[in-house]
């Protein structure tokens, strides 16, 4: 591996070189491949530390190319998406990829989402299957999956969108602990600038299809304070 190479995988030759610009000013090298083709054959040669893939991309999209490189190595690979890409970038996500960060993007944030990536895959060389049991819910962090298990009921993944499922993970991590609005825009939402009404729409629709799904009233709402997860 080479530790501070970042291969980015663009098909936009300005926002690769304005993340060029920002990785080289962060200390990184960084390798840029026009497309998947070539992005693979980067990929073997270069030995990246990290991979920033674009989604839409000419020929093979960002899809497939995940699936080549998940095929032949372990390197982390943050996704640059579109708003309008929700299933996509879910799809990736279950594919395996780290991260994902929309357009347009703070090239300031890319770097330090990739930080984030980076310090997370040497602390965990070896990621195991993680998941997770509340009541009747059960998450699978690894693969973005929700599913109701209850006792008298059918058995089903929950169809949560990309906020909906993160959020639902976040607070699940600790269940019982209290979250800010703030601390769930923050953590759940980083590319976008919402606001504490668009965290209770979320938090109202996930209720719904949690209620629907047979898991009962897990998420409580805590009066001037925010939200948690709760079992009982
Ligand atoms: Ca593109």
């Amino acid at each position: 591996m080479t530790e501070n190479c970042i291969l980015i995988i663009e098909d936009e030759q300005e926002i690769a070189e304005i993340l060029q610009l920002y990785l080289q000013q962060d200390g990184f090298q960084a390798a840029h491949a026009m497309d998947g083709r070539q992005g693979l054959q980067m990929a073997r040669r270069l030995q990246p530390a990290l991979i920033l893939l674009d989604i839409r991309l000419p020929g093979q999209n960002g899809i497939d190319v995940l699936q080549a490189l998940r095929a032949e190595g372990h390197w982390p690979v943050i996704m640059l998406t579109a708003l309008t890409d929700e299933v996509n970038t879910l799809l990736a996500l279950r594919l395996g990829a780290d991260d994902y960060i929309s357009k347009p993007f703070n090239p300031a944030e890319v770097i330090a989402r990739i930080h984030a990536v980076l310090r997370r895959s040497l602390s965990s060389p070896t990621p195991t299957a993680r998941t997770l049991r509340l009541g009747a819910l059960s998450i699978d962090f690894d693969m973005h999956l929700a599913r109701a298990c209850p006792v008298d009921g059918v058995e089903q993944e929950l169809p949560l969108t990309l906020t909906e499922f993160r959020l639902l993970a976040h607070m699940a991590r600790q269940p019982r602990r209290c979250f800010s609005r703030n601390e769930l825009i923050e953590s759940c939402m980083p590319e976008s600038d919402a606001l504490d009404r668009v965290v209770d729409s979320h938090l109202s629709k996930l209720r719904k299809k949690l209620q629907m799904a047979g898991c009962g009233d897990l998420i409580e709402t805590v009066r001037g304070v925010g939200y948690r997860l709760c079992s009982d």
